[in-house]
């Protein structure tokens, strides 16, 4: 049985006590225990505050981006390892493991390279205003890091990405942090900060990790630290109601549930690319880590004439997916990641269903698995559902199901497929298909103010566009409402919820002088 450590204060420790257990979750065997028991959390907070907080302040963006271009190197270094971690502790296909693995390296490279841009300084400046008749006084807004520290929480779903993201923004803006991942699959967290710590490169106080909870450890944070919080809607709401939030402005980042759609435009039919394209994207979109992901399609608009021949087109990509023991090459999907996500598979397709949607393939049973003969493990089938009147399926529109399961319904027009896609109150992302552009218009002007992000499949791009599924570091991640209201990664953007906007008015030479970038 593997122990799950926590690294805090420079030290790999472990809590006392049982531990909550980890499970493999195709043989249903327990595999590690993780604990925090007894462990000084306020105590290490304060730590990482103090001391790794002063040994990033002390660098360079540039000096930050070579820790954290070494930091992507020994993610990468431990790939192979990491990879049958996933496998085995998260239930994930190899695609699937590489898919988490090689986003949290591919997203700290990125932000090594942006370190780069931003070269031998430690602030931000934008454009400064002028203030009076004169061209000498002028209001300048500078950002500089914030004296705090990082606490981010993680969902299950992205043990290694979801560490990862966050980390490479904080690290990057000189903010020392404190990383929680779930529980459940914090196995694969720990080894990937193995690794990184392994690689020697982190500033002293600059990175620690909590595996178990993390108990009342939001109550202990001061003014100037950040929580950032992925996971879902309830528990952000229960974080952003914390003392600490409320009464001590502790800035808060929530990044929560959300019910994603995919649209087809109207006379998109199926000889077109952009409807291959569209069949494409949803079928991975629901598979994907058995559709565990927060920006997994969950609804799915098709114009109300073409409703019979995409629920085929689905039900003929679906129906030969493979499912089964995530380590044989054949198989196309594993099971989910813990017995409470089995479980709450198959009460929220309940509720799917009472509120009007109709299965038309998969559904709560078990389905048949591949290299997986006793019975054992959280499986469940792709299951496409059906909700021919979409505007009384309240639960299509409320309800998230976490797992390899979308909603297809039809809409009347422009108006009526945004007015449906509204009802999901604030989403991360929505694709939208078709080439019209009139259409198209009416489309995403009306869903951008739900949304972090659009993807439009259109035919001049539709054989090099990524899935909606992908998060990139370039482009924010993050949504209004249901989804938590916050904003993650979007490059240079990212960095703004570790530090302070001062606007500074004075005489502009002098200003400048006190703000100039050292000539490379
Ligand atoms: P969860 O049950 O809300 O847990 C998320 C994290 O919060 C875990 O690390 C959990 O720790 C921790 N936690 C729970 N109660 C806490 C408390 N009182 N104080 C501090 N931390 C606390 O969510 P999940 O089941 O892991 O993740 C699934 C959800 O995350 C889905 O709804 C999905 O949509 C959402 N998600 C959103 C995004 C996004 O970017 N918007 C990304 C991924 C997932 P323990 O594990 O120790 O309980």
């Amino acid at each position: 049985m593997i122990t799950v450590k926590s690294y805090l204060v420079g030290e790999w420790v472990s809590g006392s006590g049982a531990g909550a257990s980890l499970f493999d979750p195709s043989t249903e065997k327990a595999i590690a225990t993780a604990s925090s028991e007894g462990l000084d959390l306020p105590a290490a907070l304060t730590w990482g505050r103090t001391k790794g907080g002063a040994n990033l302040r002390a660098l360079t963006f540039a000096q930050r981006g070579v820790i954290l271009k070494a930091l992507s190197k020994a993610v990468h270094g431990a790939r192979e390892t990491l990879i049958e971690c996933s496998i085995e502790s998260g239930g994930t296909t190899r695609s699937d493991a590489k898919f988490d693995i090689d986003g949290a390296s591919a997203t700290l490279a990125f932000y090594a390279g942006l370190a780069t841009k931003l070269g031998e300084t430690t602030f931000l400046t934008e454009p400064s205003e002028q203030l009076t008749q004169s061209t000498r006084f002028v209001g300048q807004h500078v950002l500089t890091t914030r004296p705090g520290i990082a606490l981010h929480v993680n969902a299950f779903n992205f043990p290694c990405w979801g560490l990862a993201e966050k980390l490479a923004v904080a690290l990057l803006a000189g903010t020392p942090v404190m990383s929680k991942p779930a529980t459940s699959t914090s196995l694969l967290t720990f080894r990937m900060v193995e690794a990184m710590v392994a690689a020697n490169v982190l500033p002293e106080g600059a990175l620690q990790l909590v595996c178990g909870s993390v108990r009342d450890l939001v109550e202990k944070l001061e003014p100037e630290d950040v929580l950032a919080f992925t996971g879902s809607a309830d528990t952000g709401a229960k974080l952003r109601g914390a003392k600490s939030v409320v009464a001590r402005s502790v800035r808060v980042n929530i990044e929560a549930d959300s019910l994603n759609s995919a649209v087809l435009a109207p006379r998109v039919g199926p000889g077109d690319e952009v409807f291959r394209a569209f069949i494409r994207d949803v079928t991975k979109e629901l598979t994907q880590k058995a559709g565990q992901k927060c920006t997994a399609t969950r609804r799915i608009f098709v114009p109300r004439d073409v409703l019979d021949e995409v629920q085929a087109a689905l039900v003929e990509e679906l129906s030969h997916l493979k499912v089964g023991n995530p380590s044989l090459d054949e198989v196309r999907m594993g099971p989910l990641a813990t017995a409470q996500q089995l479980a709450d598979f198959k009460s929220g397709l309940g509720k799917l269903i009472e509120s009007g949607a109709k299965v038309v393939l998969g559904g709560a049973e078990r389905p048949k698995t591949i290299g997986i003969d006793d019975g054992k493990g959280y499986f469940v089938a792709p299951t496409l559902l059906v909700a021919d009147q979409p505007d009384t399926a309240n639960a299509v529109h409320e309800h998230e199901v976490f797992g390899p399961s979308a909603t297809l319904m039809p809409y009347n027009d422009a108006a009526h497929a945004v007015a449906l896609v509204a009802r999901g109150q604030g989403g991360l992302v929505c694709s939208v298909y078709g080439d019209d552009r009139e259409t198209l218009k009416a489309l995403v002007h009306g869903i951008a103010p739900f949304h972090g992000r659009i993807l439009i499949g259109s035919s001049k791009v539709a054989d090099q566009m990524i899935t909606p599924g992908l998060v990139l570091p370039s482009c924010v991640h993050g949504g209004p409402g249901r989804a938590g209201g916050g904003e993650e990664l979007g490059g240079e953007r990212g960095l703004r919820l570790y530090m302070q906007r001062t606007a500074i008015q004075g005489d502009r030479a002098l200003i400048e002088k006190l703000f100039e970038t050292p000539k490379a």
